[in-house]
């Protein structure tokens, strides 16, 4: 992956991360907490809601203690009176105190006046069965609670009852109770409208089986929310008024529309932020970086290095110190190169002479042999007569210096473009290219001449020397595509310097090949010379004199 798309998707994850750990932190963390604050206050409506019904609750029971605890329902209860009657009951409203129903009974069960509210609480008062068994309300239980005073919500067929029950007695609250004196207050459409405007919940009721448990709180949806609280029957154990406020979410939907807004307000800002900080590592990193990348395949590739970056920070610093190393790596280089040249030249030159060696003579040949502008090859060798006597009798000393005047007399008697090679000890190899049979004689017999009549070893003390010469010449068109090896070529004329030699030395021999070379390859001893000399395959040439023989190895 290239650097560009690096930095790209690291900024990409960079700004998916911040948006993630936004997302995760609201979510696990803020929107919990919210939820749980929502829990309490639902909780606190339903104790609100539960307050404003106990607050009704005593409310009626202090309407029915006053009423109860008085003299005038005392003696009503005794006889009836129409006076009480008139003053009290008729007419009275009952809407304004918030009953629905005012009950006197006597205590022998009896129900002695029974008010209602208006037309449609009596109908409410029938349909709750509350009278069709006088003696319910003297023997029910709940009478037994409820007939010293108290107050409780009934289970009725007309719905949930809040009954509020005092003891008739005298002002004075002594003796024995007439009877009971009730106001109650069904829990209905009406109520509940009542309730909502005082407490301003969107309250319901219902009354449902018992064992629905504690008060809970449910969320429907992000949005909704319910909870549920209880009260209990007094008449009925088996059912309960459940109290219901069904709210919405507000702070909470609030929240979850402003979570969605900051991811999508991070994610637009998050992005501009990656694009300006894409530039800006664009600019201060990436570009310098490929620039130094460039510059070191460039110094890979051996093209010349631009100037360092002219920055002040690390990475100038880096791409001025990688200028320099390039430096002295290039001047290194070619110092190495230098020295590779001088060991390749010492290992190709002869250390006594100066001369090229055989190693430089088989390179050459080797790759010379290819070479489109040779026509023919003249290899002549070369070898000092009797030398060892020299070192045998001079030293060795003489013998090197011997050696070195040898070989500056060859370069002097050989042209610039010949090679001139010492082959090993005192023998030495002249190459020269198109040159033919005619030059190679007339350059043997010079050779030969010079070296007898040259003053070897010291000036004081000269020595003289011959040396004999063999030479091979050759039409290199002649080769035809199977190339001879040069090994070949050079063991004929190595033959014909060993010719030299056993025919006297101090003397050449020169073998010229035929235009085509002999099947069966060059000759390899003296045998195969004499018989391609007899199939005229080979041509021979010497110094000697016309009527002596050359003495080819055997
Ligand atoms: P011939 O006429 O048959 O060539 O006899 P020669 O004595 O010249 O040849 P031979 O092969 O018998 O001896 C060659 C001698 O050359 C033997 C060796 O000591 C001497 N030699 C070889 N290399 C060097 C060298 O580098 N320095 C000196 N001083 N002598 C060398
Ligand atoms: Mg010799
Ligand atoms: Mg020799």
């Amino acid at each position: 992956m290239r650097i560009h798309s690096k930095l790209i998707l690291g900024l990409l994850l960079l700004l998916c991360g911040i948006t993630l750990a936004i997302w995760l932190t609201i979510r696990l963390f803020i929107l919990p907490q919210i939820e749980a604050t929502e829990v309490t206050y639902r909780y606190q409506d339903l104790e609100r809601v539960k307050q404003a019904i106990l607050r009704d609750l005593n409310r009626l029971q202090s309407f029915a203690l006053d009423w109860g605890v008085w003299d005038d329902t005392y003696h009503y209860v005794q006889d009836l009176n129409s006076a009480y009657t008139a003053s009290n009951l008729i007419g009275i409203q009952l809407d304004n105190i918030g009953a629905d129903l005012l009950l006197i009974s006597h205590r022998d069960g009896r129900i002695l006046n029974l008010v209602s509210a208006g037309p449609a609480a009596a109908e409410r008062v029938a349909a709750s069965k509350l009278l069709d068994q006088p003696r319910l309300l003297a023997n029910h239980p709940f009478n037994g609670v409820l007939g010293q005073g108290g107050s409780a919500i009934l289970d009725t067929p007309a719905g949930p009852l809040l009954l509020a029950a005092s003891p008739i007695l005298p002002s004075g609250g002594e003796g024995s109770s007439r009877g009971t004196l009730f106001f109650g207050k069904f829990v209905d459409a009406v109520y509940r409208q009542t309730l909502v405007e005082q407490i301003r919940l969107p309250l319901e009721f219902r009354v449902e089986a018992a064992g629905s448990g504690a008060s809970r709180v449910t969320f429907l949806s992000d949005t909704e929310s319910l909870a549920h609280g209880f009260m209990p029957l007094l008449n009925n154990p088996e059912r309960e008024l459940c109290l219901i406020i069904r709210k919405d979410r507000p702070f909470y939907g609030l929240v979850l529309r402003l979570m969605n807004y900051a991811v999508v307000i991070i994610l637009g800002i998050g992005c501009l932020v990656a694009l300006v900080a894409y530039g800006f590592l664009q600019l201060t990193l990436i570009r310098p970086i490929v620039q130094l990348q460039q510059q070191a395949e460039a110094l890979g590739n051996g093209e010349p290095l631009c100037r360092p970056m002219q920055r002040k920070d690390e990475l100038g610093q880096l791409s001025r110190s990688f200028y320099q190393m390039a430096g002295k790596l290039e001047a290194s280089v070619g110092q190495l190169e230098t020295e590779r040249q001088q060991f390749m030249d010492a290992s190709l030159t002869d250390a006594l002479t100066s001369l090229k060696n055989r190693r430089y003579m088989e390179q050459y040949l080797a790759s010379g042999m290819q070479a489109a502008d040779t026509h023919g090859w003249l290899l002549m060798a070369l070898d000092l007569d009797h030398f060892k006597r020299i070192n045998d009798v001079h030293g060795h000393d003489i013998g090197d210096l011997v050696l070195r005047q040898m070989a500056a007399l060859l370069q002097e008697l050989s042209h610039q473009e010949d090679t001139l090679v010492r082959y090993g000890g005192e023998e030495f190899v002249l190459i020269c290219k198109n040159v033919d049979e005619q030059i190679g004689c007339a350059m043997a017999e010079r050779i030969r001449q010079r070296v007898a009549r040259f003053h070897f070893g010291l000036e004081h003390a000269p020595l003289a020397l011959t040396c004999s010469i063999g030479f091979f010449t050759l039409p290199w068109g002649a080769a035809g595509p199977s190339l001879p090896g040069w090994q070949a070529l050079f063991k004929v004329a190595d033959l014909a310097l060993y010719a030299a030699k056993q025919s006297g030395r101090h003397c050449w021999i020169g073998l010229k090949s035929p235009l085509q070379p002999p099947a069966s390859g060059y000759p390899r001893d003296g045998g195969e010379i004499r018989q391609a000399l007899a199939r005229q395959q080979l041509l021979s040439f010497s110094s000697l004199a016309a009527d002596s023989d050359i003495r080819w190895p055997s």
